[in-house]
């Protein structure tokens, strides 16, 4: 078949074949896929040459910008050594150091790394490892599982039975696990003379109600330190991951820490738990662990656990897996990751670069058309108010940010920035700019709008 050069005939040929995900494709016959033809950096480049900057970092995984020569270079080098070989009966050297490494990130805590390929995976891999552990501790009984309001950990079946986000979940509900809910400490749910650390220590006591009525069926509790992003980039104090860890020890139940999303320095630290000082039982990561380059996961645990599960029983082992668990490309872009964090800084840079963003987007700060404007770490939201926010305000905002070069999908109303660590002056005084001419654009739009356009709106994350 002939290629063509232009937008239309890739997303017509897209269209014919390809099933997209998190898309009701009855909807993009209409609002078709951007054909992207290349990346640069932060930016994205589609079929006719129109330039797009990543301000959701591909749906969170990017770190440093695509086709970044670094991190091509090292996935390179390992494609012409070895790409890839079986994981049980084998091992090689970067799944070795990248276990090695990201054990001591935790200052040797959690001191076992088992790899799998997508996040939803590797929150399955620490369900089941939980309730397995406390099997071969002769507690069979402990099954059950936490997880907070508004919660996302994934949409495979395991993963989604702890995730409370009805848009993904209410159609599957008939096949899923019955987990419990605790508060959410979102901090948005301050009262006018609360903070952020009030709520969460109301979040707390809830979950010292439902741990103290039903902690010897209960596995774990799972949560997304810091920031839930799917909800909507809900922030909370880490105060209540302190109080989380305390209740989790006292009555002997397993905490996960989720850092999927938030890991990687999104937060202003490696982990987003360093910051209440805590270290779970079990750490999710994924997304931006390759730097958005290829698909990886991993749980990292502590070495009890892991040896809770030695034996000469082979059922007491852990036997999940995955064809292309610890994949050896994806390590390797894995340690490229790593290697720019302890040469380059990359925190510390991303300290300023957010000053920078932050000061671009002062003149959001008391704008009576949103609230909640909110910032941790790299992560910036806020909140468009329904009166401004027309029906599918979510694919208007992201339509009218396209035509002004930004690649943009708010969360129902809210309006989020995760850009990957390449901003300098001119770019982050040039990101807040195109925000809020994107916003002028979709909230002037919003009086002229008639009631029959406000269907629900189908962009979701
Ligand atoms: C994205 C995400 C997942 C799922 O990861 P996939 O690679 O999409 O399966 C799980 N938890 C959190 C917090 C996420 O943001």
């Amino acid at each position: 078949m002939s290629v063509p050069a232009s937008n239309a005939g890739w997303q017509k040929r897209s269209l014919a074949a390809v099933w997209h995900p998190c898309t009701q494709m009855q909807r993009a016959f209409t609002v078709p896929p951007l054909p992207i033809a290349r990346g640069e950096g932060p930016w994205l480049i589609d079929q006719e040459g129109q330039r797009y900057f990543d301000a959701t970092s591909s749906w969170w995984v990017n770190l440093f910008g695509h086709a970044d020569a670094g991190i091509n270079d090292a996935i390179k080098r390992q494609l012409d050594t070895l790409p890839h070989v079986m994981l049980a009966g084998c091992t090689h050297a970067p799944a070795v150091e990248l276990a090695e490494r990201l054990s001591a990130l935790t200052g040797g805590v959690l001191g076992h790394a088992f790899y799998a390929s997508d996040g939803a995976s590797a929150v399955e891999i620490a369900l089941k490892m939980s309730f397995h552990f406390w099997r071969n501790q002769g507690r069979a009984d402990k099954r059950e599982f936490v997880c907070l309001k508004h919660s996302y950990h994934g949409e495979t079946l395991g993963a989604l039975s702890v995730t409370d986000v009805a848009i993904f979940r209410d159609t599957y509900d008939p096949l899923l696990m019955r987990a419990h809910l605790a508060a959410s400490p979102d901090a948005r749910q301050a009262g006018p003379n609360e903070t952020a650390a009030d709520v969460a220590t109301r979040a707390a006591a809830d979950m010292r109600r439902l741990l103290s009525e039903r902690h010897e069926h209960i596995a774990a509790v799972i949560v997304e330190p810091l920031i839930q992003c799917a909800a909507g980039m809900a922030m909370h104090d880490p105060s209540y991951l302190q109080a989380l860890r305390q209740l989790c020890d006292e009555f002997g139940v397993h905490l996960i820490a989720d850092e999927i999303a938030v890991g990687c320095g999104r937060t202003g630290t490696f982990f987003a738990c360093e910051q209440a000082g805590i270290w779970p039982d079990f750490v999710c990561l994924s997304k931006g662990i390759t730097a958005g380059y290829l698909p990886l996961s991993l749980v990292l645990t502590r070495d009890a656990v892991f040896e809770a599960f030695l034996d000469e029983d082979i059922a007491r082992g852990f036997l999940h897996s995955h064809s292309y668990t610890g994949n050896a490309l994806a390590c390797t872009a894995a340690l490229a990751v790593l290697d720019r964090f302890e040469q380059e800084g990359v925190l510390a840079a991303n300290r300023e670069r957010s000053q920078l963003l932050a000061e671009a987007l002062a003149p959001l700060r008391g704008d009576p058309r949103i609230a909640h404007f909110r910032q941790q770490g790299t992560i910036f939201a806020f909140d468009v108010l329904e009166a401004y926010a027309p029906g599918r305000f979510a694919e208007n905002f992201h339509l009218a940010g396209r035509e002004r070069g930004l690649l943009i999908r708010p969360i129902g109303r809210t309006v989020y920035l995760m850009p990957p660590y390449v901003l300098d002056a001119p770019l982050a005084a040039w990101l807040g700019a195109r925000v809020i001419e994107t916003l002028d654009a979709v909230c002037a739009r919003s009086t002229t709008e008639s009631h029959a356009d406000r269907a629900p709106d189908p962009t979701v994350a």
